[in-house]
């Protein structure tokens, strides 16, 4: 058996054309376009392909992108008083801070102070305890992505058993919370399970979020099993000086025994943008009062 591939550059290109559409009716229902305010303190090259990747896609969706670069050596006063600033204007529906952020930096302190009604990237307590709760809120886009991908390829998740292996606040955490609001039967695996290979077994859906080459091989997967690989990793390539991109997932291995597997890279990758630009909108809609249908976006 060859797994199917699951096209998450696909999915997102589509999750991005409905956001545009939607971003036309909001401008024209609000008088105004939505927006997001990227924050970016510091030169990081990865942060500002990133930062400089979101504000593109941004405007694509039609909707405005505020930037704001700030110097290495920016204090935490001061950029506490940005986020203040962000949340007091009305133009700004969503806001991200690129993370890391220099050391000396208290992340926490810079995320809590955002308000949690602006907080697209669904790190805000507020916003971790909504999803715990089931209230309405912002989730974190990667998993919520995988979400998306899984319920496009599955439909229905209830009763399935689902491994995710990883408990970050960003990644893993977030990912279990959905999947037992789904109706999954959630197992969080981490960097201390023993025999991890059985316990992925048991899985008809396994959400790698490790950070670790190739980690999760082939024998560990449940015949027919639906793989999610969150993983990103860098190794070098068998051409002498260059590199590739690698998943948590051993492709070759996984593919012959899973029924559908994302790759990486052209998996859960592209689908973390098009979330935010789905979060920004759905925090326009919010902030305006408007209605937007739950199965709109
Ligand atoms: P993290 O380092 O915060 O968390 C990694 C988790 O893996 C930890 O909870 C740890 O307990 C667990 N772990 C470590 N070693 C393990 C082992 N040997 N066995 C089982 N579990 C182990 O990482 P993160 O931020 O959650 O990201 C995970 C991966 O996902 C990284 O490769 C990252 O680059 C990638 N990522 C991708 C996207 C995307 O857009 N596709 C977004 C975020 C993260």
């Amino acid at each position: 058996m060859t797994a199917a591939v699951i096209d998450g550059k696909a999915f997102a290109a589509d999750l991005r054309a409905r956001v545009g559409e939607l971003a036309v009716a909001f401008e024209a229902k609000a008088g105004r376009k939505a927006g997001l305010a990227v924050v970016l303190v510091g030169e990081d090259p990865a942060s500002q392909v990133y930062v400089r990747s979101k504000g593109k896609s941004t405007v694509e969706a039609g909707m405005n992108s505020f930037e704001h670069k700030l110097p290495a050596d920016t204090s935490e006063t001061d950029l506490l008083a940005v986020v203040e600033q962000l949340n007091a204007d009305p133009a700004v529906d969503g806001i991200l801070v690129q993370l890391p952020l220099p050391r000396h930096i208290d992340e926490q302190k810079v995320i809590a102070a955002i308000n949690p009604d602006k907080d697209v990237d669904g790190f805000h307590v507020t916003n971790a305890g909504r999803l715990a709760v089931g209230q309405p809120g912002f989730v974190p886009c990667t998993p919520l992505g995988c979400l998306m991908l899984l319920k496009d390829r599955l439909g229905d998740l209830s009763g399935l058993d689902a491994v995710v292996i990883g408990r970050s606040n960003i990644v893993g955490k977030p990912m279990a919370q959905l999947l037992i609001a789904e109706s999954c039967t959630v197992t969080v695996a981490h960097s201390r399970t023993k025999n991890l290979p059985e316990v992925v077994k048991r899985a008809d859906i396994v959400v790698a979020a490790v950070g670790s080459p190739e980690m999760v091989k082939g024998d560990w997967i449940k015949p027919g099993a639906t793989v999610i690989d969150v993983g990103i990793n860098r190794v070098a390539a068998a051409e002498a000086g260059k590199t590739r991109l690698v998943g948590d997932v051993d492709y070759a291995s996984a593919a012959q025994v899973a029924s559908a597997i994302t790759p990486v890279p052209g998996g859960v990758g592209p689908m973390t943008i098009a979330v935010l630009l789905r979060n920004a909108l759905v925090a326009a809609y919010r902030s305006a009062g408007l209605e937007l249908a739950a199965d709109a976006i």
